[in-house]
């Protein structure tokens, strides 16, 4: 996920200026490099490299363009393919230094297409997918001429997902912009400026009308003017609306949420697709490694080690082999006498920055120099990824909420992910049922989205009733308690509530004493092999006038029955989606955290003491 955007004016405008402000205001979106390119006499010239965009522009003046230049693209990164480098960066070029493109997404197919057009003797600069696609026009523009239809034809030879901004120095008022799944929005000061961007706010001082782009439309900007296209018709320009966006710049960033935490627990289902495509190579090398492991472990810190307590539960499942979970900071401690030669460690952290984690494998690799690093991060060219063996990147965006959710959705369905590979190299299932995992696995953005559609009321009112109750409980058995204990963390960190996450079967040996008539304690009830011994510890809590809210699925009754409030997930009760439960059950504690956070007038986006990154021990 990264920030672009554009501007082709017939007006004397400081577009240097103009498009630096508009990275910043995307700068949410991607952070790790940044450029712009500005058309001037034929020419392209490029200000880029890799840093926070402020440091960038002390030192290269990105906002200095000649003042009579009337195109503009700029970008701000968040690397995916190659790390965040000045090469790497965007715009990339074409080999005559004549077509610019800046991208958001990935191109799927993109090894393919640069073995391709480095046999027809294009040159390549930087490891970036990106890169083929200013290739490709070049390419195409030899035998066409034209650049619409070069940038038609080179599109239509891309599989994966793309926000597009291209300009080509003979062009002199043209930028083409082009998407499909990542947002690319075109905003318009009729006869002026037309303005390109990955979201709204980066043009909304300026003006607040616009078109969104749909996934396979083609626009060709020019200054105050704009014309649509459909990818696979393009001969014809095409009818759009105009919007006119009422909100405010501050609102507008946060996609008209109140709250970023709110936005990105809506970002899951996308998130979720995104870490879909997670190409099958990293994972099968992940599996591979696996299989061939006799000493596996799994460690991380807060919700990343909830996420690694799930996927543990999902992996060992098919692997048929134990993984030890052992929060980061306890690592050395607890395997100081006893870490194996050749041990794997399953390093997760969202930043890949996290402290306790770094020092977890630094010393395990200092410890038995035969031990292998694999580790799961959202952020690629991290220091965690520098320690690590082999890495997967999780694809679930920028995160600016302090309280992880998007990420801890993407981390279990990465680790899920992994074992659906392990199932197929292991042969232990037939192959009808590994889809049948697979269905579920791609189902759970559905779900998400279903739910959330429908429950925000529900949730609203179990927030309100719950109000008064300083502590409560969540319980669960088998794979739920991952879900409960993340729930928990989630209420602590935004509401400031000391809510549990707790085993249902362990809560007799103690928190049941805190149970009175009317004390809350919210089940966690996916239908799994564990659903019928919680009803067992559901009825021990309610004979002693607990009052019991249940997270369950759809068209579950015997819990529903037995419970005051319940939550329902909309997801069939089969043990083929209860086993990933932990992705579709989050989003309802994720949203009651959030609310409760409201409730008691917290700002959920800034959790009292705490901070995303956690760079100390
Ligand atoms: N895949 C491109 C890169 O790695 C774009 C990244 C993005 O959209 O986040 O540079």
């Amino acid at each position: 996920m990264c920030g672009i955007f554009g501007l082709t004016t017939n007006q004397n405008k400081p577009i240097g200026k103009i498009a630096l402000e508009g990275i910043k205001r995307l700068e949410y979106r991607g952070y790790d490099s940044c450029g712009i390119v500005c058309q001037y006499e034929s020419q392209l010239l490029v200000k880029k490299d890799a840093g926070k965009i402020e440091e960038i522009n002390k030192r290269l003046k990105l906002d200095e363009f000649p003042s009579d230049s009337k195109v503009v693209l700029a970008h701000t990164r968040w690397a995916t393919h190659g790390p965040p480098t000045k090469i790497n960066s965007h715009p990339h070029l074409d080999c005559n230094n004549k077509i610019a493109v800046v991208h958001n997404g990935i191109l799927e197919n993109f090894i393919e297409l640069k073995e391709e057009l480095q046999s027809k003797g294009h040159v390549f600069k930087s490891e970036t997918d990106t890169e083929i696609i200013p290739h490709l026009i070049e390419e195409n523009m030899k035998t066409n001429g034209d650049l619409k239809e070069a940038v038609v034809n080179a599109i239509k030879k891309c599989k994966g997902a793309y926000g597009l901004a291209i300009c080509h120095a003979d062009y002199p008022d043209t930028i083409i912009a082009v998407r499909r799944e990542s947002p690319l929005i075109v905003g318009i000061e009729e006869g002026e400026t037309t303005y390109c961007a990955s979201d709204i706010p980066a043009f909304l001082p300026y003006t607040r009308n616009c078109y969104i782009l749909e996934d396979d439309e083609i626009a060709i900007l020019k200054a105050g003017t704009v014309e649509f296209y459909d990818i696979y018709n393009s001969d014809f320009p095409k009818e759009k609306q105009i919007q006119h966006i009422e909100w405010s710049i501050d609102a507008a960033e946060k996609g008209g949420y109140e709250h970023f935490m709110l936005k990105e627990i809506y970002e899951e289902p996308s998130a979720l697709r995104r870490t879909m495509k997670i190409s099958s190579d990293s994972l099968k090398k992940f599996a591979e490694i696996l299989l061939s492991a006799e000493n596996i472990y799994i460690t991380a810190a807060g919700t990343s080690f909830y996420a690694a307590l799930a996927g543990k539960f999902i992996i060992t499942k098919f692997l048929g082999k134990y993984i030890e979970a052992i929060e980061c900071s306890e690592f050395k401690t607890q395997l100081i006498n006893s870490l194996e030669k050749n041990a794997i460690i399953i390093a997760i952290s969202q930043s890949g920055e996290t402290i306790d984690l770094i020092e977890a494998v630094r010393w395990a690799k200092k410890y038995q120099p035969s031990a292998r690093i694999i580790s799961i991060t959202n952020i690629v060219g991290s220091s965690i990824t520098r320690h690590s063996d082999n890495i997967i990147i999780t694809q679930a965006g920028p995160e600016i909420g302090v309280a992880a959710t998007k990420t801890y959705v993407t981390q279990v369905l990465t680790l899920a992910l992994i074992a659906l590979e392990i199932a197929k190299l292991r042969k232990i299932e037939k192959e009808e049922e590994i889809q049948k995992y697979y269905d579920a696995l791609r189902a759970t953005p559905e779900i998400i989205e279903n739910f959330l559609e429908k429950n925000i009321e529900l949730i609203k009112f179990i927030v309100r009733n719950l109000e008064k109750n300083l502590n409560f409980f969540f319980l669960a058995r088998g794979i739920s308690i991952a879900t409960a204990k993340e729930g928990g963390l989630k209420l602590k960190e935004v509401a400031c509530r000391f809510i549990e996450g707790y085993s249902a079967a362990h809560a007799k040996h103690g928190p049941i004493s805190l149970v009175r008539e009317g004390y809350p304690i919210i089940f966690i009830a996916p239908p799994d092999e564990t659903y019928e011994r919680l009803i067992g510890n559901l009825m021990e809590f309610k004979s002693r006038g607990g009052k019991i809210i249940s997270l369950v699925v759809e068209d579950d009754i015997k819990i529903t029955n037995l419970s005051d409030i319940t939550i329902r997930i909309p997801q069939p009760g089969d043990m083929y989606h209860s086993i990933f439960s932990p992705i579709t059950f989050i989003p309802a504690l994720q949203l009651l955290s959030y609310y409760a956070a409201l409730e008691h007038n917290f700002d959920p986006d800034k959790p009292l003491n705490l901070a995303k990154t956690v760079t100390v021990h």
